[in-house]
């Protein structure tokens, strides 16, 4: 850090809760794939605000487009109407193929609104009693912090120390859809599952397991919803990921990229015949679908269908865990992912990957690690291919000179 950087760091150390450990770089602009701390210097972007920067840092039609609303009109709360939000809604149900569309902002939010739909279709549609219907999910999840999702994590340390939790959330092991079958009862209302995980170390599932679990849910009446926040609007090389296995959920979450990047959008999708408990009352947020966000959103639905990045994701991403695997690199357990959503899995006595990305911040290239000693790569999916064709040659000098 030059500075300049230090002295924000230390003030941000000073003032603010330690709920993060930031690497140190200290940003001040970003445009595309790139970023610039204050000193000066670039870095690519290789993790994408965990995955929300899709289009990239700054895109001109989005910031267009927040621009021009912000102007017109931000905020009015869900008090009323306004006129961008039917726009945006339609526009979220015709491209993902859903009857109806909930705005909130946050991931989180948007998690939280589908386990409360879920357990209210499971009280007045499947009959489950008062107060029962119960939520399973998978070991090793990520679907945000809320008391009521680390409620449902399996890792110790979301957990520890913010109990109790809501009684009625389950797991099962992910990837296992035989565990699924077995732990379901007449009082199950939902399974919410990640079609690949991301925050849990970048894990794709056996294929056939989506499907699977989509066959069993129909069989016992039970909701799948597909957590898509990281995974969605073409990160894994489909605009679902759910697409890989020709899956459609009963409930479908978005958020991060919907955003576009530039600010918090989230929704949660489902038909009439599950979105249909929710009555005057029962669920909002102030912000959720604001107009600032249904702008953003409706631009962000556009550029997907026009940009199709998804087919850009599948062809770069396929080639980035290619040259890696090539490599042989020392210490490298699994290459693996999808699309643009890749993990770097080290073994722990070669390396621990948080200091791996630190060697990647003083190469130029910004990312973290993630649970299970990985090295997450999920770079904007407008990268351009000899772009990334650079930052794996960087990774791989990094990892083959390590500790260097
Ligand atoms: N679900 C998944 C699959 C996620 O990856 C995340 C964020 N990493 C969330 C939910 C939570 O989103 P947010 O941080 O916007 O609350």
């Amino acid at each position: 850090l030059g500075p300049d950087g230090a002295s924000l760091q230390a003030r941000e150390s000073r003032y603010g809760a330690a709920n993060y450990a930031p690497l140190p770089a200290v940003f001040q602009r970003g445009e595309g794939v790139w970023l610039w701390d204050v000193d000066g210097r670039r870095y690519l972007d290789m993790m994408s605000a965990y995955s929300a920067v899709s289009f990239g840092h700054s895109h001109p039609r989005l910031v267009g487009a927040l621009v021009t609303q912000a102007q017109r009109l931000a905020l009015t709360s869900r008090a009323f109407f306004s006129d961008r939000l039917p726009v945006f809604l339609e526009r979220l149900c015709t491209t993902f193929g859903f009857e109806r569309a909930l705005p909130v902002n946050t991931g989180l939010e948007a998690v939280e609104t589908a386990l409360k739909a879920a357990r209210k279709w499971g009280h007045e549609v499947k009959g489950i009693a008062p107060e029962r219907a119960r939520i399973i999910a998978c070991e090793g999840n990520f679907h945000g912090r809320s008391i009521a999702i680390v409620g449902l994590s399996s890792n110790a340390r979301y957990r520890a120390g913010f109990g109790p939790f809501p009684p009625g959330l389950e797991r099962v092991p992910f990837g296992d859809a035989d565990a699924l079958e077995a732990a379901i009862t007449p009082e199950t209302a939902a399974f919410l599952v990640e079609p690949i995980q991301g925050e849990g170390g970048i894990i794709v599932p056996p294929p056939g397991y989506l499907s699977r679990c989509a066959e069993i849910c129909r069989r016992h009446h039970v909701l799948l919803i597909a957590d898509e926040v990281q995974t969605g609007l073409g990160r894994t090389g489909r605009l679902l990921a759910c697409e890989h296995e020709g899956v459609r959920p009963d409930g479908l979450i978005l958020g991060k990229a919907l955003g576009g990047g530039l600010l918090p959008v989230s929704a949660f999708l489902a038909d009439r015949a599950v979105m249909d408990v929710f009555r005057p009352g029962d669920h909002g947020s102030t912000f959720g679908g604001n107009p600032l966000a249904a702008a953003v959103g409706t631009e962000v639905l556009a550029l997907l269908a026009e940009t199709r990045p998804w087919e850009r994701a599948e062809r770069l991403g396929a080639k980035l865990v290619a040259q890696l695997r090539q490599a042989k690199l020392p210490g490298v357990r699994e290459i693996r992912g999808r699309g643009l959503l890749v993990g770097v899995a080290l073994d722990p006595a070669f390396a621990e990957a948080g200091e791996v990305a630190e060697r990647l911040l003083s190469a130029g290239i910004a990312t973290r690690d993630t649970n299970g000693n990985v090295v997450r790569l999920a770079p904007p999916l407008v990268i351009d291919e000899d772009v990334l064709d650079a930052a794996a040659q960087t990774i791989i000098t990094v990892l083959r000179t390590y500790p260097g």
